[in-house]
């Protein structure tokens, strides 16, 4: 009796796992199809929610379907990249390189524009930028010419730049590319600083890392320089 239970109950899952597969693969629309693949290719969306934006999609007004569309292909299609800092931008020149107010004397090396916008939200930075583009990463054949290493030079030769603060992940490609740009940076007059690499607000020291903990006590604080902050 036990037995024939238990069978029944594989069949059932089987049936359903089945039933699960084909409704998950079958749509009763070519356009809703196209739709939920096209979405399923972007990062973090699998098809499940891929199908339920789709749907949410066809309950909408026409125009707020409209506008969602033509902001995608605008933005992919008007784009640009300063020209001095190579961050996405609407004109020639991005918004922090065309504010008067911003300190051109210290440039901030970033890897990619989310870590721009990282540094820019916490409202603590008021100089200006550089986007590199990626890191050096050996391993996935990426190499200082790959980077906008070039046009950063540049930027050092009339003289006004006097601080550059490299703001690249701890991570050891973050490390190769910190020492590439260091030895690079070496000849130019320049303050060369690294982002604090330390405790985080909030943790407890017997929960940080070793290497952390030791950086921390190796470029510890006069402690009246962080009051206040
Ligand atoms: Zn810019």
């Amino acid at each position: 009796m036990e037995t024939k239970l238990n069978f029944d109950v594989l069949l059932y899952a089987k049936v359903m796992n089945k039933r699960t597969l084909l409704s998950m693969n079958t749509y009763s629309s070519r356009l809703v199809e196209t739709t939920v693949n096209e979405l399923a290719r972007l990062p973090g969306i699998g098809r499940k929610t891929a199908l339920r934006l789709t749907l949410h999609l066809l309950r909408q007004d026409m125009a707020v379907v409209d506008a969602l569309g033509n902001a995608i292909i605008r933005m992919r299609q008007d784009i640009r990249y300063c020209r001095q800092c190579h961050a996405i931008s609407d004109g020639d020149l991005c918004e922090v390189c065309a504010n008067p107010k911003r300190d051109r004397s210290v440039v901030c090396v970033v890897e990619d524009v989310r870590n721009m916008m990282a540094i820019e939200n916490t409202g603590q930075y008021n100089g200006v930028y550089h986007v590199l583009g990626g890191i050096i990463s050996p391993m996935e054949g990426v190499g200082p010419n790959d980077l906008n290493i070039a046009t950063l030079l540049e930027r050092f030769k009339p003289g006004e730049i006097k601080e550059v603060i490299m703001a690249l992940s701890t991570t050891v490609e973050g490390d190769t590319t910190n020492f590439y740009l260091f030895r690079r940076l070496k000849e130019y007059n320049l303050l060369i600083s690294t982002i604090a690499r330390g405790i985080a607000i909030g943790d407890d020291l017997e929960f940080t890392d070793e290497i952390t903990l030791g950086r921390s006590i190796i470029n510890r604080l006069p402690y009246e320089g962080t009051l206040g902050r």
